[in-house]
């Protein structure tokens, strides 16, 4: 069964076009690589699947419930937004830890907030808080950060901040986990630890929509590839397909710029 679908999805900024009608769908565990140029609208689907863009056409549906359908007209309330947000994870190329806070706080503030308005934190609050703080420790030592649990985010390198940013997604379980170019921020010697995380993720069947630059990885982790161009997609299929026999014109010479570069 699918666990997203994404019909018709349309973006405009103004008269810009930036999504022109996107679909496509993924199954519960599996991990589709998003590829294609600077300025293809990549992020601004992720943002609207994020509900941090409102787009201007289209349905969203998530484990086969209509969360998102522009043509109905109907707004949605912030309540409604946040819990929507919720079947999301989302991280992005820059890491956006709060610097104030430990790299455990870090990982579990979401999920307190998210607690605190229940019966069972109203009645046992310090067994709640104890619990998340165990599940938190436990994802930071998935992302092999367990030495790193009081460390403030200055005190990390790049590719341990964005560890800390993948278990904060992690912490509050999403249903579809998505990345925008994880390691674009990152020093070439950092990406490394980041993709082996993420690797590691789709061996357990997390599902995930990974943007990324890189090629070689996201042939490696994906069970699909969209390839993306000015706001449509333009080929799709395994990485087998697309990487080695695009039929696309558009691809190919996508395919051939990125290799001739590296
Ligand atoms: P990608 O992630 O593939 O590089 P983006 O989704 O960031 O592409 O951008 C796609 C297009 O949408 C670009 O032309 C960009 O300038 C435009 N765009 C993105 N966000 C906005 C915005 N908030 N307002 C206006 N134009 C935007
Ligand atoms: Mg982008």
């Amino acid at each position: 069964m699918a666990i997203l679908e994404v019909k018709g999805l349309e973006k405009q900024f103004g008269s810009l076009e930036v999504l022109k009608g996107i679909d496509f769908s993924l199954e519960k565990g599996e991990s589709m690589a998003l590829i294609g140029a600077s300025g293809s609208g990549k992020t601004t689907l992720l943002r609207c699947l994020n509900f941090l863009e409102r787009p201007t056409g289209g349905q969203i549906i998530v484990n086969d419930n209509v969360i998102l359908d522009v043509s109905s007209q109907k707004t949605l309330n912030e309540n409604e937004i946040r819990k929507n947000r919720l079947h999301f994870g989302l991280v992005f190329q820059s890491f956006n830890l709060f610097p104030q806070y430990t790299t455990l706080q870090n990982v579990t503030l979401a999920k307190e907030l998210l607690e605190k308005d229940t019966e069972d934190y109203k009645k046992n609050k310090k067994q709640v808080l104890d619990r998340i703080r165990e599940e938190g420790k436990e994802i930071l030592d998935k992302v092999g950060l367990s030495q790193k649990l009081d460390d403030y985010p200055h005190q990390l390198s790049g590719g341990q901040q964005q560890r800390v940013a993948i278990a904060r997604a992690l912490m509050l379980h999403p249903d579809i986990l998505c990345f925008d170019e994880p390691t674009s921020a990152l020093d070439p010697e950092l990406t490394g630890e980041v993709l082996k995380v993420i690797r590691g993720l789709a061996e357990s069947h997390t599902t995930m929509v990974i943007v990324t630059h890189e090629m070689k990885f996201a042939k490696d982790v994906s069970d699909q590839v969209l390839f993306m161009d000015q706001g449509v997609i333009v080929e799709r299929g395994t990485p087998e397909q697309v990487f080695e026999h695009p039929t696309e014109e558009r691809t190919k010479q996508f395919l051939q710029r990125y290799f001739e570069e590296k």
